[in-house]
Formats: structure tokens, sequence, C-alpha cells
């Protein structure tokens, strides 16, 4: 019988068990535990203290939620994205670090620029848009979601950031004004990558991850009607799936694009300039 065990034994035995279903068994290991303690980490003096068996249920029930395909994101109900803490639900894509790359360029042209305004379209936690109000010294942004449970969420992680930001319920553009900077994480997974998802990824929204048949359908309805909302001299930011890049610039032919890679040297970003 497991009794008596200390925290960090119990964190041990909680890693092999996590091995089957995680590339970071050690790392999920520590936060399922530390989130069935009620804290956010567990100290390195601390793991010498006796696990209280009066939480052994509660670790138990998280365990067999993430043996069960359930991605730890969604199970501690937060996760950091840009060194800021975000509420999860699986309304809404998890954040990525993939996306932070769209973010430090963001940060970048606004710097260089003196970008004012942004809007964030395809908003989903609202990560992006609650990053650049809070790390980029924009007098306005505003963030928008065809799903309402995700402008909600977002609503609440704003809040929790401590910025303000304009919501809306829209879909891509519509009834939008005009901005210095566009972004968008759009869903971009092509029909056939749809039907082999990791397990985990799975349990995401297909509204946030389904781009079509070749995973650009929401590529061209940016191209299409992006017109009248991004300002003379402003850009847009895209995030994009591997090795769509190229395509995805070509759809904006006749504007000046540019591609950035992530930091594992993956086309991450693509970049649409609007001439002065
Ligand atoms: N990066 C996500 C994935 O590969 C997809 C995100 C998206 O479609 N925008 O799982």
């Amino acid at each position: 019988r497991l009794i008596n065990l200390t925290i960090g034994q119990k964190i041990k035995h909680l890693e092999h068990q996590l091995e089957a279903v995680s590339d970071a068994p050690r790392i999920e290991a520590e936060l399922l535990c530390a989130f069935a303690l009620g804290k956010k980490r567990v100290g390195f003096e601390e793991k010498r203290s006796l696990f209280p068996g009066k939480s052994t249920e509660a670790l138990d029930a998280l365990l067999q939620r993430r043996l069960g395909g359930e991605p730890i994101q969604y199970i501690l109900g937060e996760w950091e994205f840009m060194g800021l803490p975000f509420f999860t639900e699986p309304c809404a894509l998890i954040p990525r670090q993939d996306t932070e790359t769209l973010v430090e360029a963001a940060l970048g042209l606004i710097r260089e620029r003196g970008y004012r305004t942004a809007l964030d379209i395809c908003t989903g936690t609202g990560c992006i848009a609650v990053s650049l109000k809070k790390l980029g010294g924009l007098e306005r942004v505003s963030a928008s979601d065809i799903s309402p449970e995700c402008v909600s969420l977002a609503e609440r992680n704003a809040e929790r950031n401590g910025v303000g930001i304009e919501f809306s319920v829209r879909d891509l553009f519509e009834g939008h004004g005009r901005y210095d900077l566009v972004t968008a994480n759009p869903p971009y997974i092509n029909n056939e990558d749809m039907a082999r998802l990791q397990r985990e990824v799975k349990r995401e929204p297909a509204l946030a991850l389904c781009g079509g048949e070749d995973g650009l359908d929401l590529y061209r309805r940016i191209a299409e009607s992006r017109r009248g909302h991004i300002n003379p001299g402003g850009a847009m930011l895209l995030e994009v799936g591997m090795g769509q890049a190229r395509q995805v610039a070509e759809l904006f032919a006749g504007a000046k694009t540019d591609i950035i890679k992530d930091l594992c040297g993956v086309e991450r970003v693509v970049a649409v300039y609007e001439s002065r």
C-alpha cells in the first residue's frame, strides 16, 4: 500500500504513471501534485513532508483525467503565456509557445513603427490581445471571436491581467473599424490532419483548429475582408501551420509580406504590410 509517502515520493510515483501519456511527465507530476494541494508549486523543502492523506483522492481524480487524455492545461484551468497567467477552458485553444513568436514580432513592430491601436481576431483565450495590451504600451486594443464562450473567457483573462480591451462577438472583421496592427491565430489544420490529431489536441475545439480541405479557408476569408480595417502603413501578423507560410503569403499578392520563423526554425508567422 502506498501510504505515508512524502510529497517528493508521491511526485516520483506520479511521474512514472504519466510517462505513458506525457512528453513532460516530471513537470506534469509536479503541477498536478501542487494543484491537488491547492497551490501553484511545491517547494524543494516541502517535498520532504508527508503527502496529506486527505488530498489522496483529489490527486487520484486529477491523475485519472490526465491518463484519460485530458490536456493538463484544462485540468489546471490555467496556463502561462508570455509570462502571464491565462484561464483555460475547453471552448478555446490552449495558449501555445508557437504563438509567442507572433506576439514577439508584434511587440517589435509596435516599438519600431509606433503603432497605437491593435485588433486581434479569432482571439480565443485572448492571450494575444492581453499580452499586446499588457506588454506593448498600446492606446487601444480590440479583440473578437465568433464564439461567445471564448469572448467571455477572454474578458476574464483581460481582467485577470488588469488590462482594458474592447471585446465583441464577431466573425473576423465584421463590424470592426481600422487599426494600425491586426493579429490572428486562425484555425489552420487541414481535414486530413484533423482525423489524426494527438489525443490531447482532440480535446480542443474543432472550431479553433479546423481550417477546411487545405487548412487555409480562414486565411482566404481574411485576405478578402481585410480591406478598410488596417491603417496605411499598418500591418497584419498571422500565425500559420507548418509548411503553410508561402501559400498564405501568396494570398496577399500585391502587398509586401514577410515570413517569420519560430524558435524551432519553423516558418510560423506571415506578416502583411499595408503601404503608406
Ligand atoms: N498549433 C495548433 C496545433 O498544431 C493549431 C492551432 C491553430 O489551428 N491555429 O495543434
